[in-house]
């Protein structure tokens, strides 16, 4: 079957759907999701969205714009980043006026409270910038955009997975995608294809990211020949619930949430003696793998506290309710009366496929755009977060450049025609599937996934050393055979996840080859990459951006200049 629109946005988080919202009613616009639109991850986000409206104490967006190039380790392009503190303040109260429901202030404005690396006077003390909605933050805004992409009459084709892009030459003109309730192949022609298919915390054995963070629009864009930008740059919260990786907010941290190690020490003051907790994660991560290194994990295990038990239950109630349930649940441990076990776990890929401030995609160092494809949220690198990424700079980033990216598919589409449709797309995935049923290989993907995520977790979460590296590589290449061999037990057409699961794991394995091997080429620590056979930041060698591409069927790395307009790379403390 074939659909013809004007723009086809794959993925129903923050980026599709505020995209979705600029191109309505001027466009015909399809938003395709794997997952139901409103499950996307975008819903699990807890702590807030930073902005500097300055409604709790004085803020500006010069200091939003400071913390977040010096949070980046200065890899982020300032250009970007200012863009993006520049336009928050609007981008708060246009969310308030489509309707979210943000907690208030006692007379009445908006909440904020403090976050990580969030500071005011260019980093004297911290500063509440973090605007919010109890720890339900991303749930109330998905729903909200959500809401209002109906009332705008978007067309919405959940649970279709986009299986790769139609690449014309050179420009984009739709996408394939698989229907999971039928398993037909759909032909989806369009003049632009934005790709906001968020993050790949999958790929590591402990994450705080849905099942359906696998990936699949980045690596869909390195197929059809699209570099993916700074990939080495995989963000761990430092508080996920011991053992599942589920994540307990910052904002626990930023309501007066405190670490502790097995002394019951409050060990952050000796690393951080001004902002203490709420230390960027990078820092915090490390510290707190340096505590149970040292032997002063809680009873000489792998894990510390996050100690709330001093906030009392109104606080907790009123403002953790949700974080609360999980420890509850998951823990079994009540967080007014005991500490959390907690862990760092896979969150955030700062790195993705490289894009402009306009959300398009770009293919060589002189960024040269590709026509007719986009890429905005955590799948894109804009790059705004650089090395390292602070809180509430993620929702921001997805609604300031999702705005911006619909806005230049609208200009894009006027000067375009229709693409001629061309059924080969289709065949050639309908092909694809059926070889895909037919390998009797004697691997499973189960197997397969969990010896990829335990490599991940191993050897490129949080130190890294070369010879890990080149294990893992090595290990990488392996699974990429081994993956070639799996067999899919279910042959039938009806939800098919064995055959979905295999696609995906394929993807991961080529997205974690392209991390590994940034991580092996990045011969420095800078923010979340942290080398320990090379323990400084080189910014002589390093104050660049790798871009990996694939040439000739295989990997290859070039660089590109970062972005320095206000602030002049500095050391980094806190
Ligand atoms: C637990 C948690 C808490 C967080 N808390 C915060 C916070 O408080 N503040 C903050 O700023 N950030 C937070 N983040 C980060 C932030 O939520 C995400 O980076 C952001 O929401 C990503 O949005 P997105 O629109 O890019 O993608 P997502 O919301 O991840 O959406 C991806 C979409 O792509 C679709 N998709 C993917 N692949 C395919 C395919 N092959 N075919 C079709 N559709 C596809 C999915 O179905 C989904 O609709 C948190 C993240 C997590 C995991």
């Amino acid at each position: 079957m074939d659909r013809h629109y004007d723009a086809v946005i794959v993925g129903a988080g923050l980026a599709g759907l505020r995209a979705a919202i600029e191109l309505a009613g001027r466009a015909r616009v399809a938003v395709i999701s794997k997952v139901f639109a409103t499950r996307s991850h975008s819903g699990a986000a807890q702590g807030g969205i930073g902005a500097a409206i300055g409604n709790e104490e004085e803020d500006r967006w010069e200091w939003h714009m400071f913390d977040t190039v010096k949070g980046s380790d200065y890899l982020g392009d300032q250009d970007a980043i200012e863009v993006m503190a520049k336009d928050a303040p609007r981008t708060i109260y246009e969310l308030e006026h489509l309707g979210v429901p943000f907690n208030r202030t006692r007379d009445g404005r908006i909440a904020q409270r403090a976050f990580g690396g969030h500071t005011r006077d260019f980093g004297k003390a911290p500063v509440k910038r973090a605007c919010y909605a109890a720890d339900r933050t991303g749930r109330v805004i998905l729903d909200t955009l959500w809401e209002q992409s109906l009332r705008k009459g978007i067309d919405f084709f959940d649970e279709y997975h986009v299986l790769s892009l139609m690449i014309n030459g050179s420009s984009c003109s739709g996408v394939v995608a698989y229907e999971l309730a039928t398993g037909a192949i759909v032909g989806f022609h369009s003049k632009a294809v934005l790709l906001a298919t968020g993050g790949a915390g999958r790929i590591f054995k402990v994450t705080s990211n849905a099942l359906a963070s696998t990936g699949d629009g980045m690596a869909m864009a390195y197929r059809a020949g699209a570099p993916l930008e700074d990939m080495e740059f995989v963000q761990f919260h430092p508080t996920g619930i011991y053992k599942l990786g589920i994540l307990i907010s910052e904002a626990a941290r930023g309501e007066g949430g405190v670490l502790r190690n097995a002394k019951g020490e409050r060990f952050m003051e000796h690393y951080a003696p001004v902002i203490k907790d709420l230390a960027p994660r990078d820092m915090v991560s490390r510290c707190i793998l340096e505590e149970i290194r040292a032997g002063r994990g809680i009873d000489g295990k792998d894990f510390v506290h996050l100690d709330l038990t001093h906030l009392g239950q109104d606080v907790i109630g009123h403002k953790l309710a949700e974080i609360a349930g999980f420890a509850k649940t998951y823990a079994g441990v009540d967080p007014a009366r005991e500490p959390i076990p907690v862990h760092p776990t896979c969150h955030y890929m700062m790195g993705g496929i490289a894009a402009n401030a306009d959300g398009e995609v770009v293919v060589d160092a002189g960024a040269t755009p590709l026509p007719g494809l986009f890429a905005a949220g955590e799948c894109a690198c804009v790059s705004v977060h650089g090395a390292n990424r602070l809180g509430c700079n993620s929702l921001l980033d997805t609604l300031v450049f999702g705005r911006r990216t619909g806005g230049a598919i609208r200009d894009f589409i006027q000067t375009v025609k229709a693409p001629k449709p061309s059924d080969a797309f289709r065949k050639k995935a309908e092909s694809r599937m059926a070889e895909l049923l037919a390998i009797e290989g004697p691997e499973q993907i189960g197997a397969v996934m969990t010896e990829l995520q335990h490599t991940m977790m191993e050897h490129v979460s949080v130190f890294r050393h070369a010879k890990g590296l080149q294990a893992a590589l090595a290990n990488i290449r392996e699974l990429k055979e081994r993956c070639a061999r799996i067999a899919i037990l279910d042959k039938g057409k009806c939800f098919n996840r064995n055959l979905l699961d295999s696609i995906e794991l394929g993807q991961m394995l080529d997205l974690a080859e392209v991390i590994t091997l940034g991580a092996l080429y990045r011969g420095e620590s800078r923010g979340a990459h942290w080398r320990e056979d090379f323990p400084k930041r080189d910014d002589e060698k390093f104050l660049h951006h790798t871009m990996v591409h694939l040439s000739g069927g295989a990997p290859q790395i070039f660089s590109r200049p970062v972005a320095i307009t206000r602030f002049e790379p500095r050391e980094r403390t806190y």
